[in-house]
């Protein structure tokens, strides 16, 4: 069997590729940003076209770099930015309309629409998700709705959906010249038409949105022995490749962090945040604004559930920092101004650009920064944004204690935010439970890398995978119980002032 696995990791700012060995350690990896293309306030999106050619160009250049080529590879695995939805024509291989991102509101009026028509209940009840512009859905209904022609194409069947790894399995098993049109399980469960229980398409769910049943993709397994299809030989690739792994990214890196136990729970920093605690072969729906979403499920083994905390805005409050305020030129230098001062001042930013998600799920909601005086400054917002991070955790973490009783001891942590040193000291001091950052924080990748390469024998098991996890820092608490308390309060009434803002 060759040597590696190849994992492409399709994210919300960048799209990588990477290569594995068999301890897990990286042995090459490539990344190009896309463009985030924001036409007015509240849409984001992205150019599917870009994502593919930069996708070719990442798997070429991590092969070159590596000195390796297609025949090196025992399996490939896909990971993807969830949710986001892109429509297609099958016969030309050209998107109908831009990709609509996760983080889009334009659909809020369709979410509300749900609620008010009393749609709501069976929505989570089925898919396990309340009604939001977050899921793919209503992504998918705007594009029929408003994109010339493509109703009537998706009723022919030349129309059809798939979020960023179906399209990259589409495009990289042959495109238009037989593609494979599939997904994965964990994919499906974050587009409001999956049935958690039968894991299928559900066309109660599919008559909600008008959405006709052909222009879904298959849903298949997470890890696939069977694979969901070979790379073209004439491909970026340059040669075949099995693709047998397949997962939204969250779940991968779920995976990543060896979370195979009921129980076992992982936060990931990206763009936003998500925590993922596995629930095992029991479905749990949350009674405190968490989500109840397939984790993984590994060939014709029973479906394994997650319950998760989804926060829309974290990492990219970081970026907002910079881009739009200028007040610092890379993500890094946050911690540096941060470090400037002792604590926030008294000032507590909410960014709840996109409303709030978990356990709020508020539309309504609008950023805020509060408790301002004359005295702050520039390295107190860097803070607070920081603490923002960390405190939408902890009211997560509240919410996944609460729905399953089970009670963190320490919290897994990886994702681009978790360099930040300070950022993860407050984080262990706004919990007061020790936070925990593996070797490879490339998490998200070896997750896919790991349910491919567990498709095809290169591992043997979980038990193998468990064995590659270990620990390269730790924090523990040194806030008092006090402090603590004092500052968890106040951000609650910060959150209190950000609601009821859109009509
Ligand atoms: P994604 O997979 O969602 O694109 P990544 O895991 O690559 O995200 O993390 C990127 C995010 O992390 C960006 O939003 C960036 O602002 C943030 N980030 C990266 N490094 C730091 C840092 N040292 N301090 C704070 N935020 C950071």
């Amino acid at each position: 069997m060759a040597d590696y696995v190849g994992a492409i990791d399709q994210g919300t700012t960048s799209t990588r590729f990477m290569i594995f060995d068999h301890s897990g350690n990286e042995v090459g990896r490539h990344q190009l940003e896309h463009e985030q293309i924001l036409p007015q306030a509240g849409w984001v999106e992205h150019n599917p076209v870009e994502i593919w050619e930069r996708t070719s160009a990442v798997l070429q250049s991590t092969l070159n770099k590596t000195g390796l080529s297609a025949g090196d590879l025992c399996a490939l695995g896909i990971t993807n930015q969830r949710e986001t939805a892109v429509v297609w024509d099958r016969n030309t291989g050209r998107p109908y309309y831009n990709a609509i991102v996760w983080q889009d509101t334009r659909t809020d009026r369709i979410a509300s629409a749900l609620e008010r028509e009393g749609k709501g209940d069976t929505i989570r009840q089925k898919a396990g998700l309340p009604p939001a512009t977050y899921f793919s859905g209503g992504k998918i209904q705007w594009i029929l709705e408003n994109v010339d022609g493509v109703r009537a194409a998706a009723e022919r069947g030349d129309a059809i959906f798939g979020n960023t790894d179906t399209w990259l399995i589409w495009n990289l098993t042959g495109g238009r010249d037989g593609g494979v049109h599939c997904t994965d399980v964990t994919n499906a469960s974050r587009t409001m038409l999956m049935n958690l229980e039968t894991l299928d398409w559900d066309d109660e769910l599919l008559g909600f949105f008008g959405i006709p049943r052909q222009m879904l993709p298959e849903i298949k397994p997470s890890s696939y022995t069977s694979g969901y299809g070979n790379t073209r030989g004439t491909g970026p690739l340059a040669g075949e490749v099995l693709i047998t792994g397949d997962l939204g990214d969250q779940q991968a890196a779920t995976v990543g962090q060896v979370c195979f136990a009921p129980g076992e729970a992982k936060n990931t920093y990206g763009t936003g945040n998500f925590m993922l605690l596995n629930t095992g072969t029991e479905l749990i729906r949350s009674k405190a604004g968490l989500l109840s979403t397939v984790c993984y499920k590994f060939n014709d083994e029973d479906v394994v559930y997650a319950l998760e905390g989804s926060i829309a805005v974290t990492g990219s409050a970081v970026q907002w920092l910079r881009d739009q305020l200028g007040i610092i030129s890379g993500a890094s230098q946050s911690e540096a101004l941060a470090r400037q001062v002792e604590d926030n001042g008294g000032v507590y930013f909410v960014p709840a650009f996109s409303g709030l998600f978990a356990p709020y799920w508020r539309s309504d909601a609008r950023g805020a920064i509060v408790g301002l005086s004359r005295y702050n400054t520039n390295a107190h917002l860097a803070r607070a944004t920081l603490e923002a991070i960390c405190y939408q955790s902890r009211d997560v973490i509240e919410a996944m204690e609460k729905d399953s009783g089970v009670h963190l001891e320490v919290l897994k942590v990886d994702g681009g935010v978790t360099m930040n040193e300070l950022c993860m000291q407050i984080q262990s001091d706004v919990l007061g439970v020790d936070v925990s950052r593996p070797v490879v924080a490339e998490t998200t990748a070896l997750g896919a890398a790991y349910a491919a390469g567990l498709a095809v024998g290169f591992w043997k098991n979980t038990d193998e995978l468990r064995q590659n996890w270990n620990e390269a820092r730790h924090w523990s608490p040194q806030w008092s119980d006090d402090q603590r308390a004092e500052g968890y309060a106040k951000w609650k009434k910060a959150v209190e002032r950000t609601l009821n803002w859109v009509d």
